[in-house]
C-alpha cells in the first residue's frame, strides 16, 4: 500500500538543479516589485506596467470581448482587476485568485504637521495590526498624492537619499518605560514622524514655518493641502536575501504583495485558459476589507459584470448570480509559517513550514472558527489532486493554536457571493513587521499553484 500516511513536502527535496535556479531567478523581479510597490498605490501602478507590458488594456477601451483577449479596470487608482478571457461561456463559472495590496504602515493625519522641542513632525493615525515597538528607530520612507489648487501632486520618498524616522527612549532613561507591556511602551499618539529641526530665528516654534516653507518649495503644497491627502509611512527596508543560502526574502509589505506578485505573474504567464481567468488585487484588508476599494465594496461584481456583458453580448443579473455560483476562487493571502523561537504558540503538525510550498488554510477565524469562510472537502480534493499531477509542493496548516489568536482574509465576502473559495498562499515569519520574511520555494510554488489553478481547474 503507498501513501499510507501523509507526509508534507520541502520544495528543496523535491527540486533537481534546474528547478532549484528557477526558484532563486523567480525572486529577482520580484524584489523590484517589493521596491516599486510600496504602497497600494504604486502597486496598482506596477500592476498596470506590467500587464500592459503583457498586452492588457484598460476595460473601457472595448466594446465586446472574446476569448483570449486582455483586459484590466483599476479602482480609484488603489486596486485592480484583470482579466483573460477563456474559451467557455462565463456563466460556467470563471477562476478568481484575489489577493491584497495594502499593509499595514502610519498614515499621515489630516492636519499632521506639529513641533515640540525645536523639532518638527508629522502626527500619524496607524493604519492595520502592528506592534507599535517596531516602528521607532528604524529609517522611515513616505509615498502618497496630495490634492492641491493645482492638481494631484505625488510624494515619494524612498528613504535612500534621505528618511523620515520616529524617536524611541535611550535605556538609560528608560527604567518606568521598560516595566510596561510592550503593547503599552510605545503609544499610538507618539508615533510622531521627525521631519526637520531648522528654524529661522531662536523661538523653537520657527522650525515649523521653515518646514512648511521648504514642503511649499519642493512641492507647492501648503499646510491646509493635507487635509485632502493620503500620505504613507512605511519602514525604508529595501528587499533583500536573507541567510549564507539566500533561501529566504526579508522585506516590508510581502503582506500581501508576496501573494500579489505571484497571482499577478501566474495571469499574465498562464496559457490557454479555459474558463476566464481572473486576477484581484485589493485595498484596505488590513482594516476588514471596507470601503469602495476593499473586497466589500461592489467593484469586483461590477467589473465582472461589465466583462460577462462584453463577452456575452448580452446581460442579465441571473447570468451574472450563475457565474458567480459556477466560480472558483483561490483566496491569496499569506499565514503564519511555524516559528521554532515562538512554538508554543503554534500547534506543530498544522502550522505551515517553510520551504514547504503553497500553504492551504482551509479555514482562518478566532474562537471556534468565527468569522470564517471554511473551505469544502470537495473543493480542496479537486485542488489538492491537480497540485499532485503537476508536481507543486503544497502543505496545509491552520493559524496557530486553538484560541491562541486568529486572523481574517478576503475569502469571507467572495464567499458571500456563492463562490467556492479557499484561502492559499506563502507563510512568513514575522507577519505585518517592518521586515516580513517569505522563503523563496514558498513563493516560486505559489506562483507555479496560481498559474495551475488558471490553467487547469
Ligand atoms: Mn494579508
Ligand atoms: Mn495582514
Amino acid at each position: 500500500m503507498d501513501n499510507l500516511k501523509y507526509e508534507p513536502k520541502n520544495v528543496w527535496k523535491e527540486s533537481d538543479e534546474s528547478a532549484k535556479n528557477e526558484i532563486m531567478d523567480f525572486s529577482e523581479d520580484y524584489k523590484k516589485f517589493l521596491a516599486a510597490g510600496v504602497t497600494e498605490r504604486l502597486c496598482t501602478q506596477e500592476a498596470v506596467k506590467l500587464a500592459e507590458k503583457a498586452g492588457y488594456r484598460p476595460l473601457s477601451e472595448k466594446k465586446s470581448l472574446r476569448a483570449g483577449d486582455l483586459v484590466y479596470e483599476v479602482n480609484r487608482g488603489k486596486s485592480i482587476l484583470l482579466a483573460k478571457i477563456g474559451k467557455r461561456p462565463m456563466t460556467e463559472g470563471i477562476t478568481i485568485v484575489s489577493a491584497h495590496i495594502d499593509s499595514p504602515r502610519l498614515d499621515l493625519k489630516p492636519v499632521p504637521v506639529t513641533h515640540d522641542g525645536g523639532i518638527a513632525y508629522f502626527k500619524t493615525h496607524y493604519y492595520g495590526g502592528i506592534k507599535k515597538y517596531q516602528w521607532t528607530a528604524l529609517p522611515l520612507g513616505m509615498s502618497g498624492v496630495v490634492m492641491t489648487k493645482n492638481g494631484p501632486v505625488n510624494i515619494f520618498i524612498d528613504g535612500e537619499d534621505f528618511c523620515l524616522t520616529i524617536s524611541d527612549l535611550l535605556p538609560h532613561l528608560a527604567a518606568s518605560q521598560m516595566t510596561k507591556p510592550t503593547k503599552d511602551a510605545i503609544e499610538g499618539e507618539n508615533l510622531s514622524v521627525i521631519i526637520g529641526t531648522i528654524p529661522s530665528d531662536e523661538k523653537e516654534e520657527t522650525v515649523k514655518d521653515e518646514i512648511l516653507k521648504l514642503l511649499n518649495k519642493l512641492y507647492g503644497i501648503n499646510e491646509a493641502d493635507f487635509i485632502s491627502a493620503e500620505l504613507e509611512v512605511f519602514p525604508a527596508v529595501k528587499p533583500r536575501d536573507v541567510g549564507f543560502d539566500r533561501s529566504l526574502l526579508g522585506s516590508y509589505g510581502q503582506d500581501d504583495r508576496v501573494c500579489a506578485y505571484t497571482a499577478l505573474k501566474a495571469i499574465l504567464d498562464s496559457d490557454g485558459v479555459d474558463r476566464t481567468a481572473v486576477c484581484m488585487l485589493a485595498d484596505k484588508e488590513e482594516v476588514g476589507s471596507m470601503g469602495n476599494t476593499g473586497m466589500q465594496s461592489r467593484f469586483f461584481e461590477n467589473t465582472v459584470a461589465d466583462i460577462l456583458s462584453m463577452s456575452e453580448g448580452d446581460y442579465s443579473d441571473i447570468k451574472l448570480r450563475k457565474c458567480l455560483s459556477n466560480s472558483l476562487c483561490l483566496s491569496a493571502d499569506v499565514c503564519a509559517a511555524f516559528d521554532p523561537l515562538y512554538a508554543s504558540v503554534y500547534e506543530k503538525q498544522n502550522s505551515p513550514k517553510l520551504n514547504g510550498g503553497l500553504a492551504f488554510m482551509k479555514y482562518v477565524g478566532a474562537r471556534g472558527k468565527s468569522g470564517s469562510s471554511d473551505a469544502s472537502a470537495e473543493f480542496i480534493y479537486k485542488i489538492r489532486t491537480i497540485l499532485d499531477d503537476a508536481e507543486i509542493c503544497w502543505q496545509i496548516g491552520e493559524m496557530g493554536k486553538v484560541d491562541e489568536g486568529g486572523g481574517g482574509t478576503v475569502a469571507q465576502f467572495i464567499a458571500n457571493l456563492n463562490v467556492e473559495v479557499i484561502d492559499c498562499g506563502v507563510p512568513l515569519l514575522s507577519m505585518h513587521s517592518p521586515f516580513e520574511i517569505a522563503a523563496k520555494a514558498d513563493i516560486y510554488a505559489t506562483y507555479k499553484g496560481y498559474k495551475l489553478f488558471f490553467e487547469k481547474i
